[in-house]
């Protein structure tokens, strides 16, 4: 019996990650053919807003679609909320003579029995399981699957080798100007034509309120209330040592501007802006946000000199710093959101002895990652160094 693949979705973009995984899939599942087929309206998640219309997600789908894949505008004229029961009867009437394989995530396998209808979607389709093969992620998934095949599903399981990247992610790829890795040909040009995702909009010379509304919606929902104290406490640092108070509060918006990019998205920033990076930044990819951030302040944002410098040494510091650099260092480690113990201490001294503010933001760093086994950044030592032998 052939075997025809479903794989419904927002595809908001679609990305490399969907094809290369639906490629997979008809390969080890050996499908004649894989409907790819975007959703009206999700059941499953909200869109963020300035999302392209249903239509415009089925023509980035069609530019995107490789081999033996087809685009399906079945549950675009259906409308409305997008019901998966509803498009597989539908596909079912159209094959009566195939085996239905709906593929899907893991997360949406785990939740399969809370969709609309699940024992009439199995009635018609066996579920095919796309998942990245983390242990306990395993145990779930195998446990899921006696589950259902007790309640008469049949359910292959894909260990899929593609790399992951969320639509999310790729969002704000997109407005770093380094998503190109994971666009299908024809998808990037067609996103920025129409300015989808925020891809039109000029982020040089915004305004500091424009700046924060930018930020906002980059950084992580958690992450929101640190950049906004860290942009309050530099600013006052900044009158209380003399320094631009503009230059301190932009700073303190973008420093962490690119930390919601896990490590190899980090490493993909720094690859497309061909920044070469050092043994130490290769192996800890979790300071390089200081990095790609300084980059994208610069090439995205426009920000000035010292604007960039600043955040590209607030997570290391450096040997010499200037005090807009030391303002930014430590009003990330002392903002209002912070607490540690010794926080006290170290707000005390930003205001009346900078430098050794700085010193001992350094030293409480340097010792945990010393009690975390966790190597040092050359910078780290240097910047720590240097202030021993000014006679801080
Ligand atoms: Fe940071
Ligand atoms: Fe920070």
């Amino acid at each position: 019996m052939k075997r025809i693949g479903i794989y419904g979705g927002t595809f908001n973009p679609p990305h490399a990650g969907h094809i290369r995984g639906a490629a997979y899939a008809i390969e080890t599942l050996e499908l004649e053919r894989l409907l790819l087929i975007p959703s009206c309206i999700s059941p499953h998640k909200r869109l963020p807003d300035h999302s392209p219309a249903p239509e415009q997600r089925a023509k980035m789908l069609e530019l995107a679609a490789g081999v033996n894949m087809e685009v399906s505008d079945i549950e675009l004229r259906r409308g409305g909320t997008s019901y998966t029961y509803e498009t597989v009867e539908q596909i079912a009437v159209q094959y009566p003579d195939a085996e239905l394989i709906l593929l899907m995530g893991t997360d949406m396998f785990l939740s399969f029995l809370t969709w609309m209808q699940p024992q009439r979607i199995l009635q018609k389709a066996s579920l095919g399981v796309l998942y990245r093969g983390d242990r306990d992620e395993l145990e779930e998934i195998e446990a899921q699957k006696k589950n259902l095949e007790a309640q008469g599903a049949k359910v292959y399981l894909v260990k899929n080798p593609v790399t992951a990247i969320s639509s999310t992610q790729l969002r704000r790829m997109l407005i770093f100007q380094c998503a190109g890795p994971f666009l299908p040909k024809g998808v990037e040009s067609y996103i920025r034509k129409n300015g989808f995702y925020g891809t039109a909009k000029d982020y040089r010379n915004l305004s500091l309120e424009e700046l924060e509304q930018v930020a906002v919606s980059l950084v992580k929902p958690n992450r929101v209330a640190h950049i906004l104290g860290c942009r309050d406490t530099a600013a006052e640092l900044a009158r209380r040592w003399g320094a631009n108070e503009t230059d301190a509060a932009r700073a303190g918006l973008l420093h962490d501007i690119t930390k919601a990019l896990d490590g190899p998205l980090q490493l993909t920033l720094c690859r497309e802006y061909g920044m070469m990076l050092d043994a130490f930044h290769e192996k800890n990819p979790k300071t390089l946000h200081a990095i790609t951030g300084s980059l994208v302040a610069d090439r995205i944002f426009g920000e000035n000199r010292e604007v960039v410098a600043a955040i590209r040494s607030h997570t290391t510091g450096k040997a010499n710093m200037n005090t807009l650099e030391k303002i930014l260092y430590v009003a990330d480690y002392m903002e209002p959101n912070r607490d540690f113990p010794g926080v006290e201490k170290l707000r005390e001294l930003a205001f009346t002895d900078l430098d050794k503010a700085l010193k001992l933001g350094l030293e409480m760093t340097l010792k945990l990652l010393k009690e975390q086994g966790r190597e040092i950044s050359p910078e780290s030592a240097e910047a720590l160094a240097f202030l021993e032998r000014s006679g801080v």
